[in-house]
């Protein structure tokens, strides 16, 4: 009953990019299946990523704003508390409701669905290790690789997930490690590192680059920075880890700056290693049909999805773009729909990124740095949250919103938000961008009062002409 009758579509992998491309498939009339090895569907963004660091996030932030903030808002308790094994299982909670939703979601639309581990046989058969240990083959007239992305270890540092940990052992941590080493200033090592620093951990956070977040605006960046220092979050940035001691109570890391020169050490309860993500497809058997990967070990692609193999697509994090779970998800629909003849489209100039810290910082499009190297004349609107009425109103004032435009055209390049909520505020400027609007366009919509995204008309006002407020 495994499915195998042949499919329409067959998708290896059940993360957003494959569990969301299933269910279009299926959405379109396409008889489809979907393997997942790991038990429970999601991917790493439920199971291991986005959900559950999100959780965390809130919870902390919760405990934090209590400890430090509702005193002065006039609310007060005589003390506050960590319990470390509730905010686990409300984050455990949520995330077994969002994985078993895709289940119902999949019955829903009639997605087979098959849990093992999958391997191509031929291009149209992929062969799967059932996780009640049965074998079983699946055939389909199209498959897509959806098999995501995997930790990224650094020579010499072995992950024990207990004192040198990934973000998934990060995740789940059973004590707050009175010191935490973040390795790598990536959005995934700055959320996680926030959260163990609100509830209680020294956190510092080894970088080999000069800067945090590379992908980031550099003024907004310099912001965010002093906003997490302020947060008591350490940097060592232009450092790289040279050696790493195990053998005490405390794991002693040696350092070196990147540039060479002397070493030194620094000791920690917990190392978070957090220098990226490679894409994941071991054992899928790639090589054996003939499949193109680039050096990287990404899956190569062209604006249909589909590799070099006939009949063969990927989408997600296995391919090159973004890796972010809703650059999958627009992946994956975009291919179904490429694979039952209809138009598909993803720009990955116009993909949103958030790093869901407090505050937030979210951008869409362009930087200035890019901007500039583009040689393009533009013009920088900007408006900070200290001037924006609700921000003060709920005392939570610190960021900017930052809008490039093209001088001649006054069209909208790139947007840059550094506030409580930035995630949400940042859809306005990725519609924008999307439609090919100008500031103005921005501008001269009548947005709610008091609201914190009165602060992007007031910066899309600053681009082309003056704000009212500041
Ligand atoms: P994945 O989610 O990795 O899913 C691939 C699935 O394929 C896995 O479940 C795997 O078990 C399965 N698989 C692999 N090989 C096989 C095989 N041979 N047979 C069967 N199954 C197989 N992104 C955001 O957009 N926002 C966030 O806030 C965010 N936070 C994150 C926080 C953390 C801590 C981490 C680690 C990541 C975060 N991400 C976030 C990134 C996001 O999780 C990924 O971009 C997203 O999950 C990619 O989706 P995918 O479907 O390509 O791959």
């Amino acid at each position: 009953a495994s499915g195998s009758d042949d499919n329409d579509v067959v998708v290896i992998g059940g993360g957003p990019g494959g569990y969301v491309a299933a269910i279009k498939a299926a959405q379109l009339g396409l008889k489809t299946t979907c393997i997942e090895k790991r038990g429970s569907l999601g991917g790493t963004c439920l199971n291991v990523g986005c959900i559950p660091s999100k959780a965390l996030l809130h919870s902390s932030h919760m405990f934090h704003e209590a400890k430090h903030s509702f005193a002065h808002h006039g609310v007060k308790f005589p003390s506050v508390e960590v319990d470390l094994p509730a905010m686990m299982a409300q984050k455990d909670k949520a995330v077994a409701n969002l994985t078993k939703g895709i289940e119902g979601l999949f019955k829903k639309n009639k997605v087979n669905y098959v849990k093992g581990y999958g391997k191509f046989v031929s291009p149209s058969e992929v062969s799967v290790d059932t996780i009640d240990g049965g074998v079983t083959v699946v055939k389909g007239k199209n498959i897509i690789v959806a098999t995501g992305s995997d930790v990224k270890s650094l020579p010499g540092v072995t992950i024990d997930e207990e004192r040198i940990v990934s973000s998934t052992g990060a995740l789940a941590l059973k004590e707050i490690p009175k010191k935490l080493v973040v390795i790598g200033a990536g959005y995934i090592g700055l959320e996680m590192g926030s959260v163990w620093g609100r509830l209680g951990s020294e956190v510092t956070v080894v970088e080999f680059a000069p800067d945090i977040v590379p992908s980031m605006d550099g003024e907004v960046r310099k912001q965010f920075q002093r906003a997490l220092e302020k947060q008591k979050m350490k940097f060592m940035l232009k450092t790289k880890v040279v050696g790493v001691d195990t053998s005490g109570n405390t794991v002693k890391l040696t350092l070196e700056p990147a540039a060479g020169g002397e070493k030194t050490t620094l000791e920690a309860d917990v190392v978070l290693v957090s220098a990226g993500r490679v894409p994941f497809t071991a054992g899928l058997g790639l090589d054996k049909i003939g499949v193109e990967m680039d050096k990287a070990g990404r899956i190569l692609v062209n604006e249909r999805f589909a590799s070099n193999v006939p009949g063969v697509y990927a989408i997600g994090d296995v391919i090159p773009g973004p890796m972010l779970a809703h650059k999958a998800e627009e992946d994956g629909v975009a291919c179904v729909e490429f694979i039952a003849g209809k138009a598909g489209h993803v720009d990955y100039d116009k993909v949103p990124g958030v790093v869901y810290t407090h505050p937030e910082v979210a951008s869409v499009g362009k930087t200035e740095e890019q901007v500039k190297s583009l040689g393009v004349a533009y013009r920088v609107g900007k408006f900070p949250f200290l001037a924006n009425s609700r921000a003060k109103a709920i005392d939570d004032a610190e960021g900017i919103v930052k809008i490039l435009a093209e001088k001649e055209t006054d069209k909208i390049l790139g947007v840059h938000i550094m506030a409580p909520n930035a995630g949400e505020l940042i859809h306005e400027a990725a519609l924008a961008l999307s439609y090919d609007a100008s500031s103005e366009d921005i501008a001269r919509v009548c947005h709610a009062h008091p609201t914190m995204s009165e602060a992007v008309k007031e910066a899309a006002m600053a681009t082309y002409d003056k704000p009212i407020h500041i």
